[in-house]
């Protein structure tokens, strides 16, 4: 059986190669907040029971899905810049993450007064694929010691590598579709079954 994201993603995602999966007209261009809002609320009901200080996220798709689970969960949402150029001199954390859709590394920060010491937070982000962005903002929020409650992602690509690795480093990494292989020769695409369906995926 599949969730409304997977259906979603069947019906509009387009496979483009190099393995990239463009969901334009519902996350990465147009928001269809419908859709967001199902994120959200999955996103919230798999961490329920977790104290959640805050909600981390990393420019720009992340945002969305950031904002609407920082109104359910009610803390504040704080999102990571990027830039070619950063250093931790001038009151920033800083770490770096080569992005698989630009090709290039970036330099990815938070400034120091939004992340403290203790703080649980909660990672979010639109896709994983080789884990860069997650393992940056991990990194980040190390650096500010805080805690990383875990990490929630609406669409993981399970063909790369980034989910398995932060599974097998330890964080609980929750992701509301995981695609299992995609062609973009006829379109197809496959996802993982999981069994952690809740009432909000219908
Ligand atoms: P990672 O850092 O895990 O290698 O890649 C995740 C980041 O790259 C996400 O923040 C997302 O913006 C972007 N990304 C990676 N793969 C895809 C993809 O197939 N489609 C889209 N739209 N974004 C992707």
């Amino acid at each position: 059986m599949m969730n409304f994201l997977e259906e979603k993603i069947l019906k509009d995602g387009i496979v483009r190669p190099g393995s990239i999966l463009k969901v334009d007209n519902f996350l990465n261009h147009q928001i269809d907040i419908g859709v967001m809002r199902k994120i959200a609320r999955e996103l919230k009901q798999r961490f329920d029971g977790e104290r959640v200080d805050k909600v981390v996220t990393i420019e720009s798709s992340g945002i969305a899905i950031a904002t609407l689970l920082g109104d359910l969960c009610d803390v504040p949402v704080v999102f990571a810049k990027k830039s070619e150029t950063a250093n931790s001199t001038d009151n920033k954390y800083v770490s770096k993450a080569y992005s698989f859709t630009h090709k290039r590394m970036n330099q990815v920060f938070i400034s120091r007064p939004y992340l403290n010491k203790g703080e649980r937070v909660l990672i979010v982000d639109d896709f994983m694929a080789d884990g860069q962005a997650a393992h940056a903002l991990i990194d980040i929020v190390h650096q500010a010691g805080a805690e990383v409650v875990g990490i929630g992602i609406a669409i993981e690509k399970g063909q790369q590598q980034g989910g398995r690795k932060l599974r097998e480093e330890g964080y609980r990494l929750e992701s509301i579709a995981i695609v299992e292989s995609m062609d973009p020769e006829t379109q197809t695409i496959r996802f993982r079954q999981t069994h952690d369906q809740s009432a909000y995926l219908k």
